[in-house]
This record gives C-alpha cells, sequence and structure tokens, in this order.
C-alpha cells in the first residue's frame, strides 16, 4: 500500500497514529534543524515536519527535495503546536511528523508555480495541461464536472432513464454548423461524418421503443472558435417518448435546480420556479434570446412616441415599419461626452446608425441630441416610460426591429457590466419558448430551420407552413442560464409527410433528402411514438457554475482558441503511407506557419 491516507484525509481524532501519505511537494521550507513539507494529492494538503533530531535520515533526504517531487513519507501523527494551526486547511490542525521519507519521482523546474494562482500564458498552460490540472482552481473545476455528470446520471437513473452510446462515426447530423469528415479506407471516396449531435440517432432510439434515453454525448462542429465553443464538446443528450413539453421543462428544471442547490450551494438560484419567456418577448425585453436576468435594464418600446417627438431620425424610422427602443443606464447621467461617444461606437459595430440620448442631471435639467425638438408632455411620457430619475442616461436606437434588438441587447450587457450588475455568484435560468419556426435566409435565399430540420411546428400554426411559413412558431424551447443558450430541445415531427413537408420547405431537393435522411424518413412508417428532447451543454454548464469565463476552462484537454492542441500538437500532417491507405491527395500542403493561437479573434 502505497498511503495509508490521503492528503486531505488527517484530523485531530488521527493523532497519535503512524500513517503513510504519498503526494507531491506543494510547498517546502528549511528552518535548519527543521524542515517543513506541504505534501499535496487530490484530496488535500497535509504539513509534514521533519525534524533533525527525530529522524536524521529523513531530515536529510529532506534537504534535496524540491517543489512537485513526488514522495512518501511515513511518521506519526501529533497536533500543531498551540497557536500554529491553520483554520485555512482541513487538516490544519495536526501535521506528520516524519520517520521515513521517500522520494517516488524527481521534478524539473515545472514551467510555472502550481501552489500558487499566478497569471500564465494560456498556450504555456495548455502546453504543460498536465502540471495546469494539478493546480487548485483546475482540480476544483475537474471535480465539479465530475460531481455534476455523477449527479446527472443518478438523477436520470432514478427517473429510469436508459444511458445508451451511439456512434461517432456516422452520417452527417447537422446542426448548423460545418461536419467533421473521417476518410474510409475500405471505401475509397467515402467519409463518415461526426455527428453534431446524436439527434437522429436518439429520435431512432424513441422509434426502436427506449423511451427515456440519455447519454453524456461528444458533438463535433467544426466552427469558428470562441470562449464558448471548441470544435468538439459535452452535451447531456436526452430523449423522450410520449410526453409534451411540459414533461422536458420539469425534468430539466427539477434536475438542474437540485444539481446546483446540491453542488454549489454557495450561488444563489435566482428564480424558483424559472420565468419562461415566449421568445418575442425575450427579444422586446431584452434584445437577445439568451437574456442575462440577474438584472434588469430592459428594453422599453417608444415607437409609438416617435411621430411627436420631432425629432426626424426617430419619425422616419417608424414610417418605414422601424422601432424606436431605449433603456435607462441608471445613475449613468454624469457621463461625459466621451463616454456617451464609446457607447455609440459600441452599438455601431452591432449595427445601428447612432445612440441618441437624454441625461437627467441631478437639478433635473436635460442634457440630449434630440430634446430641443420635443414638446414638454411627449419628454415626460418618454421619461415615465423609462422610469428616469435625476442622475439617469436614457439611451435610444431607432432602426428595423432586428437591429434594434441587437444593438440594445448587447448595450444593455455592456451597461450592465461598467456598472458592475453581473453577479457570479447569482444564477438566473430562464426559458423561452414559442420560437419562430424558420428564418429567411437573405444569403441563402431560403427558409432556414431556427432549431433544426427535426423540430415540430406548433400543431396550430402547421397550416401556416404552406401560407406563411415566416409567422409559425416551432415547438422548441431554450435553457439559458445567465446570458448563455445551455441547452435547447424541441417536440420532434414523427410523421413522414410533415417531415417530408418540412425538408421542401427549406429547400432540401427530394434526392438530397432521400440520401441524407432517407433511413429517418423510412423509420418514420414504422410506429413512430410522439417524441421530444433536449440537449444541455455540459462545458458551458460548468464552465457558469465554476465561475470561469471559458469552457477550456471545465475541460481536461481542451484545443487552444486557434482549434490546436498544443501539448501534442495536433492537428499535424499526415505520413504520405496514411493519405495513400485512405486514397487521399493532399492539395494545398500546411506550407503557411500555424495560426499565432493567442491572437485568434472572437472572444
Ligand atoms: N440536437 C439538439 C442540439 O444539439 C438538441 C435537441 O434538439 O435535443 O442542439
Amino acid at each position: 500500500m502505497y498511503k495509508t491516507h490521503t492528503c486531505g484525509a488527517l484530523r485531530p481524532e488521527h493523532i497519535g497514529q503512524t500513517v503513510t501519505l504519498a503526494g507531491w511537494v506543494n510547498t517546502r521550507r528549511d528552518q535548519g534543524g527543521l524542515t517543513f513539507i506541504d505534501l499535496r494529492d487530490r484530496w488535500g494538503v497535509t504539513q509534514v515536519v521533519l525534524n533533525r533530531e527525530v529522524s536524521p535520515e529523513a531530515h536529510a533526504a529532506a534537504s534535496h527535495v524540491r517543489n512537485e517531487y513526488v514522495l512518501r513519507i511515513g511518521g506519526l501523527v501529533r497536533a500543531r503546536l498551540a497557536g500554529k494551526e491553520n483554520p485555512k486547511l482541513a487538516t490544519g490542525a495536526v501535521e506528520l511528523e516524519a520517520a521515513t521519507l521517500e522520494v517516488l519521482n524527481a521534478a524539473k523546474v515545472l514551467p510555472f508555480t502550481i501552489n500558487e494562482e499566478l497569471p500564465v500564458d494560456e498556450n504555456v498552460r495548455l502546453k504543460y495541461r498536465y502540471l495546469d490540472l494539478r493546480r487548485e482552481r483546475m482540480r476544483y473545476n475537474l471535480d465539479l464536472r465530475y460531481r455534476m455528470l455523477k449527479f446527472i446520471r443518478d438523477y436520470l437513473h432514478g427517473q429510469h432513464f436508459m444511458e445508451v452510446e451511439t456512434p461517432i462515426l456516422f452520417k452527417t447530423t447537422p446542426e448548423g454548423a460545418r461536419d467533421y469528415l473521417v476518410p474510409s479506407r475500405v471505401h475509397p471516396g467515402e467519409f463518415y461524418a461526426l455527428p453534431q449531435s446524436p439527434q437522429q440517432l436518439k429520435q431512432l432510439l424513441m422509434v426502436a421503443g427506449v423511451e427515456r434515453y440519455f447519454q453524456i454525448a461528444r458533438c463535433f462542429r467544426d466552427e469558428d472558435q470562441r470562449g464558448d465553443r471548441q470544435p468538439e464538446f459535452t452535451q447531456l443528450d436526452l430523449e423522450m417518448s410520449f410526453i409534451t413539453r411540459e414533461d422536458i421543462l420539469q425534468l430539466i428544471e427539477g434536475m438542474f435546480t437540485q444539481l446546483v442547490e446540491t453542488l454549489v450551494p454557495h450561488k444563489r438560484l435566482l428564480f424558483k420556479p424559472w420565468p419562461r419567456l415566449t421568445y418575442a418577448e425575450a427579444m422586446a425585453r431584452f434584445g437577445k434570446d439568451n437574456p442575462d436576468l440577474r438584472f434588469g435594464l430592459e428594453l422599453k418600446d417608444v415607437s409609438d412616441l416617435a411621430p411627436q417627438t420631432g425629432f426626424k431620425v426617430f419619425a422616419d424610422t417608424v414610417a418605414r415599419g422601424g422601432h424606436v427602443r431605449g433603456l435607462n443606464a441608471k445613475g449613468l447621467g454624469g457621463y461625459t461626452r466621451k463616454q456617451v461617444d464609446e457607447l455609440t461606437e459600441y452599438v455601431k459595430t452591432y449595427g445601428a446608425k447612432g445612440l441618441a440620448y437624454i441625461a437627467v442631471e441631478p437639478n433635473g435639467q436635460y442634457k440630449s441630441t434630440f430634446a430641443k425638438f420635443l414638446p414638454a408632455d411627449v419628454l415626460a411620457q418618454l421619461l415615465a416610460r423609462l422610469e428616469a430619475e435625476p442622475g439617469d442616461l436614457l439611451l435610444f436606437v431607432a432602426d428595423q426591429p432586428a437591429v434594434v434588438s441587437e444593438a440594445l441587447g448587447r448595450l444593455r450587457v455592456e451597461l450592465a457590466d461598467r456598472l458592475k450588475l453581473r453577479d457570479d455568484s447569482v444564477l438566473a435560468f430562464c426559458w423561452v419558448i414559442d420560437f419562430p419556426y424558420v428564418n429567411w435566409s437573405e444569403a441563402d435565399q431560403r427558409w432556414d430551420p431556427s432549431h433544426h430540420l427535426f423540430t415540430a411546428p406548433m400543431p396550430e400554426d402547421e397550416p401556416l407552413l404552406d401560407s406563411d411559413p415566416g409567422r409559425a412558431r416551432g415547438q422548441q424551447y431554450d435553457l439559458v442560464l445567465n446570458n448563455y443558450e445551455v441547452g435547447g430541445g424541441s417536440i420532434r415531427i414523427h410523421r413522414r409527410d410533415l417531415q417530408e413537408k418540412v425538408f421542401k420547405l427549406i429547400g432540401l431537393d427530394f434526392d438530397v433528402a432521400q440520401e441524407r435522411f432517407g433511413h429517418m424518413l423510412e423509420a418514420f412508417e414504422f410506429g413512430v411514438p410522439p417524441h421530444g428532447g433536449i440537449a444541455p451543454g455540459i462545458d458551458r454548464l460548468a464552465m457558469i457554475l465554476a465561475g470561469e469565463p471559458n469552457i477550456r476552462e471545465v475541460i481536461a484537454f481542451p484545443k487552444n482558441q486557434a482549434a490546436m492542441d498544443v501539448m501534442a500538437g495536433a492537428p499535424s500532417p499526415a505520413e504520405p503511407k496514411q493519405l495513400a491507405d485512405l486514397h487521399i491527395a493532399v492539395l494545398a500542403a500546411p506550407a503557411v506557419p500555424a495560426p499565432n493561437p493567442t491572437a485568434a479573434a472572437g472572444e
């Protein structure tokens, strides 16, 4: 046995026992006749004392060890001297008086410190990820993620779900991204696609009669990297038969409420039950379909007042079918011209042409880009609508509804950051429902599914698919937490005729639909239960629960922002022999140096 106890286990009740610990040297302090080593393992840190008088050999051996050496130390547990206890350490009441010290492995000087949270270049951390993961912050994140997955598995087993694995080598499963392809050696010129999600497979499991399926599923999407995206990521993929939307929402809400109360009790769950917003309401009030509900700063529509403001930009925009909406940046009435200009530049990056404002000064005076045209009664109505008080700054955007939503929705979050309203210790879950079924793509001149191909329209909106698809709503629901979409799902189509109609609506050619999804269409002819599901993203949830700024921090071995594994060096060129076996000729050799990973955009 290498160790009798972990480095986090010893307590006053162990005093007087002879024990053996094994782990890494977290710190070492040499005080002449006494050497102190804090020995660390996954479970904690224990102080070890090496006394030249008591055990000269162990003391001498300790003089050679350095940080991160791997040691095995035997000795006697004793109380620390009065006043020397360390209340910050679970083992802080005791220490180990070493009798023996064995060096199991030495360590070179490390590229960064393990025992302190100091800033380190991320690519250095990722190159030495196995060292990075030794740090307390990463150990916590890894452990939290493990406990989340364990909680989810236990919870779902309690609800009679069956965990089923589905293939990684499959056929295109579109979720709006590019596929990763894997060439087949035995079928020259043919490719598997890695699943963007197990969507079709879980639906086919419903056809198979599984009724309640889940999987901690790896998904692959070749898309541009961002802080909340990785080429491969993990979803809790789930599907149920003979259910309604309500069953799914209740299940997920119950599970995640209990999960956060159990695993992160120090965080405050803002809502119980979770609010439900329609897509239209989320866009109107927050400008986003993934609203951050931890703070107010809601958008207010003032389009009705626009013609009376005397401000041509407002009046003309509304006359052309646009909107004027505003928000009250509480307490920022003292912003300088330069600061307001910064906000204007900010909204311009999201498509707005400008930002009109009214600053309500503490003495009740107004400063405004357009107040000089404003009749007093219209001003009074604007102020009332935005609940303005002295010291507030009212900001307005006039444009087409989508532009207003985008610009003000982003501005709202930016202002909340400036006002420090985004408190990481608060968790605000909500549901967004009643999404439009399809969106018109100007670029492709066709309807795009707003969720995916297999989502069912609202039954009452089915006729609209023929007459006015843009007005149809889908049976889609999104799970939102603190400004992130952390999951989406839907009730599915389970009739062949409807599925074919949807393929046609989104411009999928009959032959293409047959080639790609013929197996689904065929399955829909063999007795399909009504079904639906959802897929919360484990990485994003873990990131938010851990209070981390990006998902790389909660993934053991992530890719960097340039989609590279800098530890192993992937991707990398293949051997000519491998390519030949795969019947592949590479047209563009990787002559360009790999992109500078730290310069990748997107965060
Ligand atoms: N497959 C969907 C996704 O990955 C989730 C679902 O509809 O269950 O977003």
